[in-house]
């Protein structure tokens, strides 16, 4: 394999070395092993699910019922990984050849490279590393600064399962500050996929240095999600969908509901609504099991919260309910906002990475689609209506333009069996379920003549006199 990348540092070279040398190994592994292997960590994940949470809502302050969620993630990936390993492969084509077999095999890439945001510090890493092993690579993880323990603690739960089974180095973490470790790895041509979670800022600089090598990117930035409410929605289930989206894990999901898209005619029912449920949110500890909001990442994201509600002011927006410091909590602590914005706003082009829903009224599903769409980035989109025909139009290819699209069903709360990922600035990438297996493998087509003659293709005729 080619030469490591300038500006990688002695650790990072050792670690990709490791790598490159347990590939060898592990790609010679029949898949369905490999998926026994999986089912190992899955195994013992599963058992010390309760102290994994616990490390969650230590180090970035989910709340428990969601680090729960979280680790429920990792296990069902890992399940659907081990499914996996009885039925990936590719598919027969007709030949136009007689006496000729055309097919499709799917092989390993290489050391996968992953790098994660602070939000899912557990789950995206599983999103690809559960598939990416059974596909037959190593896993190298950069996780984010402010979640490396969680990391750490999954793999030490990983490790001597590893072990014991001669794969020491099949999964390895490389911590560090971003901006210091992070260019050498992606640079780097010994990792053949790097799959960064991130900010779309980040991920730009990623994927320009990922492609300038031609290596495979996998790409999941920032969403700036919004839920539609058509006249004859059912408020009870939307209010509910949005209430959990907008402020569950404290509006710091990429899948977060930032814009509530409403129609006049039910706006006052259902503002009025969601005013009165923000009212009732409990901010607090997240150990405690009554608490439905805990802590922003720090108190810089407090400030940038802030600073994007100044900014919302600046442009006409009215603050509905909260938005303050909770000083008293802690300085990472914020009351969830709700603020009505005028049609045209600079802000709301943005992903503000905390709990502020901006609201919109609109008068018709042309317009809603039209607000939906007008943003930079594609990730979730939610419907609520009663009305099939609104549902399908925006299920349709002139519909909603993101990777997401729900009915009655909020922007956040993905189950592990679809693609997940988002369109536009979101950076196109999807992991999970379906077939993003496939991120982690290279395609070869294969032609075989089990005939005598030798026929061309097309039709050509190259025959010597
Ligand atoms: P971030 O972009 O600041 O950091 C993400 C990761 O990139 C971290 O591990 C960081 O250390 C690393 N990094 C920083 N500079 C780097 C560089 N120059 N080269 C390589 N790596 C570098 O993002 P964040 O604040 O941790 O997370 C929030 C963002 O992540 C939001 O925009 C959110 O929408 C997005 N996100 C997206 C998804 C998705 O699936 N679409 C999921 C979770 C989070």
């Amino acid at each position: 394999m080619s030469n490591k990348a300038d500006g990688l540092n002695r650790e990072a070279d050792a670690v990709v070395v490791r790598a490159g040398q347990v590939f060898e190994k592990w790609r010679r592994v029949p898949v369905p092993e490999r998926a026994a292997l999986v089912r190992a960590l899955r195994d013992v994940i599963a058992a010390n699910k309760e102290a994994l949470a616990d490390q969650i809502t230590a180090e970035v302050g989910k709340i428990r019922a969601e680090s729960l969620g979280e680790v429920q993630e990792v296990i069902d990936i890992a399940d659907f990984a081990c499914g996996l390993g009885r039925r990936i492969g590719g598919v027969t084509m007709p030949s136009e050849r007689p006496e000729h077999a055309m097919l499709e095999q799917w092989h390993p890439m290489g050391p996968v490279l992953v790098i994660t945001a602070f939000n899912f510090p557990m789950a995206v890493w599983s999103w690809n590393a559960m598939p990416a092993l059974v596909c037959g690579n190593p896993v190298i993880w950069k996780p984010s600064g402010k979640s490396t323990a969680c990391a750490r603690a999954i793999h030490a739960l990983c490790a001597p399962v590893l072990e014991k089974a001669g794969f020491a180095d099949l999964l390895q973490i490389q911590a560090g500050r971003g901006a210091q470790v992070g260019p050498g790895l992606i640079a780097d041509p010994r990792i053949p996929v790097v799959s960064f979670t991130g900010s779309t800022e980040t991920g730009r600089l990623v994927s320009t240095a990922v492609a300038a090598r031609f290596g495979r990117c996998i790409l999941e930035l920032g969403g700036n999600n919004a839920a539609v409410v058509l006249a004859d929605a059912d408020l009870d289930l939307a209010l509910r969908a949005i209430l959990f989206g907008a402020v569950g894990t404290a509006g710091q999901r990429c899948t977060t509901t930032r814009r509530l898209i409403v129609h006049r005619d039910v706006r006052d029912a259902l503002v009025s609504r969601l005013v009165a449920a923000y009212g009732q949110l409990r901010i607090g500890d997240p150990t405690r099991p009554e608490t439905h909001v805990g802590p922003l990442i720090d108190a810089a994201a407090v400030d940038h919260m802030m600073a994007a509600l100044d900014q919302a002011k600046a442009e006409g927006g009215q603050v509905l309910c909260g938005g303050a410091r909770l000083a008293h909590l802690g300085p990472r602590y914020a009351s969830p906002a709700i603020v009505e914005m005028p049609a045209q706003s600079a802000l709301v082009q943005r992903e503000t990475f905390a709990p502020i829903l901006y609201v919109l009224v609109v008068d018709s599903l042309d317009a809603a689609i039209a607000a939906n769409n007008g943003v930079p980035q594609g990730l979730s989109s939610a419907l609520f209506t009663a009305n099939l025909r609104a549902a399908e139009r925006f299920r349709d290819a002139c519909g909603a333009d993101c990777g997401i699209v729900n009915v009655n069903v909020g922007t956040s709360g993905a189950e592990v069996g679809g693609a997940f990922g988002g369109e536009k600035d979101t950076g196109g990438g999807r992991e999970a379920g379906s077939d993003c297996w496939k991120n982690y493998m290279r395609r070869q087509t294969s032609t075989v003549n089990y005939g005598s003659d030798l026929p061309l293709a097309q039709g050509i005729r190259f025959d010597l006199p």
